[in-house]
């Protein structure tokens, strides 16, 4: 079904075994959702000028009772299919409000003041998806300045209602970064069309960065930073896992990063002690 309407694939035993594993995945994953085995963890988006932590990105974790950890990269394609994201993407949007509001009676001034959550289009689509989020956000004390909501460019590409979805959550407050920027079909199209407030460069390019080594993507790294700060939106960079690359990027014009070379997703209370005082930056 997935490679269109009119053309027949061979049915290959190796795709039954896939679907298998996807129906067992999925209703494991119903399961899952229930029972409470998923978890957030919460990479530091930091500053590359001052150093200091500027937010946090939750990213979903599955523990699963006998396979062991289940990577979103495996699950999250499962659950966008099955329509699971739903509820799990609700419950994500929920935890993800109500860490940063703990970490705001913690820290106070010195909390965070946004947190990223990714949603999937197939939560876009749904009606009712802004007033969830309102109702999220009051529910936890916060107001539409404290949530980032990550979107990838293929899910904006898909049609009036997502745009219409997103244009109201742009009216009442709620930031849009443009996740994975540069991998998809229509990059610069989307940017006019879309009410975007922060570009996140893909990983790939990061990757090319090094010495020369890459000169397409190094390109493509510098003109997406100008592109922002022509449009004035924010720059941050995914996936930095060298000191090179952080500098680099940095002389590129980008402010803010991510990457395991400053921190790698963590536990609530350890993204946490990134805020307070002294811990609150990396060594730049
Ligand atoms: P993403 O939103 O682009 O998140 C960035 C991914 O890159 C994360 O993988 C993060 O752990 C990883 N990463 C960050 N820095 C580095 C680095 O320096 N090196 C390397 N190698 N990787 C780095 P993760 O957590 O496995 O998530 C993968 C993808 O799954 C995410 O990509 C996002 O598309 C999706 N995802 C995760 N959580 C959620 C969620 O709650 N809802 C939805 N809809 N999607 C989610
Ligand atoms: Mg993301
Ligand atoms: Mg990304
Ligand atoms: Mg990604």
């Amino acid at each position: 079904k997935e490679s269109g309407k009119a053309s027949w694939v061979r049915f290959e035993p190796r795709m039954r075994q896939d679907m298998v594993h996807h129906a067992r995945l999925a209703s494991e994953l119903h399961n899952a959702i229930i029972r409470g085995e998923l978890r957030l963890l919460y990479q530091p988006v930091f500053d590359l000028v001052t150093g200091r932590v500027a937010g946090a990105e939750a990213l979903v974790r599955w523990q699963h009772p006998t396979r062991g950890f289940v990577s979103p990269a495996d699950f999250i394609p499962v659950a966008e299919r099955s329509g699971l994201i739903v509820p799990l993407g609700a419950w994500v949007l929920r935890e993800a409000c109500a860490q940063l509001s703990r970490w705001r009676a913690e820290f106070g001034p010195d909390a965070i003041e946004s947190v990223n959550v990714n949603v999937a289009v197939r939560q876009l689509r749904e009606t009712g998806f802004v007033d969830e989020v309102a109702a999220v956000l009051s529910d936890h004390g916060l107001t539409s300045r404290n949530v980032i909501l990550e979107v990838t460019e293929s899910s904006v590409v898909d049609g009036w209602q997502v745009r219409d979805t997103l244009e109201a959550l742009h009216e009442m407050g709620v930031h849009l970064a443009l996740d994975d920027f540069g991998t998809g079909q229509s990059s610069l199209s989307l940017l006019r069309q879309f009410p975007v407030d922060v570009l996140k460069l893909d990983k790939s390019f990061v990757d090319g960065i090094a010495s020369g080594a890459d000169r397409g993507r190094l390109a493509v790294a510098a003109a997406v930073a100008q592109l922002a700060e022509h449009l004035q939106l924010k720059a941050v960079a995914e996936g930095i896992e060298n000191e090179e690359q952080l500098d680099r990027l940095r002389e590129m014009g980008y402010r803010y990063g991510q990457g395991y070379f400053m921190a790698k997703p963590l536990p609530a209370a350890e993204c946490g002690a990134l805020m307070s005082g002294a811990g609150r930056s990396f060594a730049a």
